[in-house]
């Protein structure tokens, strides 16, 4: 099965993903990762992609699809994956369906309210990748691993909302393009609540 995970920064997909993973033996694919793997070990995809992450703004479709074309490609995706912020443009939608089959695309629906809120309390683990936020888990360490936890270079004010602004202008289409495929979870309850919502879902599909 092969998920696409749709919705705002900071609404949860991540968390969900992770969580999938887990339950239904899927790999999470998470372009921002990748990304962030790439600035990590000093790549030149890295480079370039980091002059538009800190910003907020998306980088170049032709980057990321090739880079997304190529992490589909390994074998471990053949049991089935979850896209966590792809495809995030229309052009980069159109790219998808020469790539793969997408059986489901489930959408995190977060007022911008509660995502402002959550923003800059986002904490992430520097090993295991686990999300926290400040307002339920206020620690410098992670509770799985012991790592310490790290504030993006992109979770501050301004870049949000740039982030935000990008999402409605041009993430946001894709929910009309996806209409027949689409699933809406109202995500301003608990990871927990959301996340047995979708599993239900999910379960009725296999
Ligand atoms: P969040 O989980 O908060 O939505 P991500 O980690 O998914 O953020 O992405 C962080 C940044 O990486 C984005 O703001 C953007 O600059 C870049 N990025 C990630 N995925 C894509 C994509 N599909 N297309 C273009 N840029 C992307
Ligand atoms: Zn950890």
């Amino acid at each position: 099965m092969n998920i696409i995970l749709l919705g705002a920064p900071f609404s949860g997909k991540g968390t969900l993903a992770r969580k999938l993973t887990e339950d239904f033996g899927l790999v999470q694919i998470s372009t921002g990762d990748l990304f962030r793997e790439n600035i990590k070990n000093g790549t030149d995809v890295g480079m370039l992609a980091k002059s538009f992450m800190d910003k907020g703004q998306l980088v170049p479709d032709s980057v990321t699809v090739e880079m997304l074309k190529q992490r589909i490609a390994q074998k471990d995706c053949q049991k089935g994956f979850i896209l966590d912020g792809f495809p995030r443009t229309i052009p980069q939608a159109e790219a998808l369906k020469k790539i793969a089959e997408i059986d489901t695309v489930i959408q995190l629906d977060v007022p911008f309210d509660e995502i402002r809120r959550r923003a800059l309390g986002r904490r992430t683990c520097s090993k295991c990748g686990e999300i926290y936020n400040t307002s339920t888990y206020d620690k410098p360490t992670c509770k799985k691993c012991g790592s310490p936890l790290f504030q993006r270079d992109d979770d501050n004010l301004e870049t949000v909302n740039a982030r935000l602004e990008v999402y409605a202008n041009q993430t946001a289409p894709l929910i009309d393009f996806y209409a027949e495929r689409l699933f809406v979870v109202k995500g301003q309850k608990d990871a927990d609540a959301t996340y047995q919502i979708v599993k239900n879902f999910l379960k009725g599909k296999i």
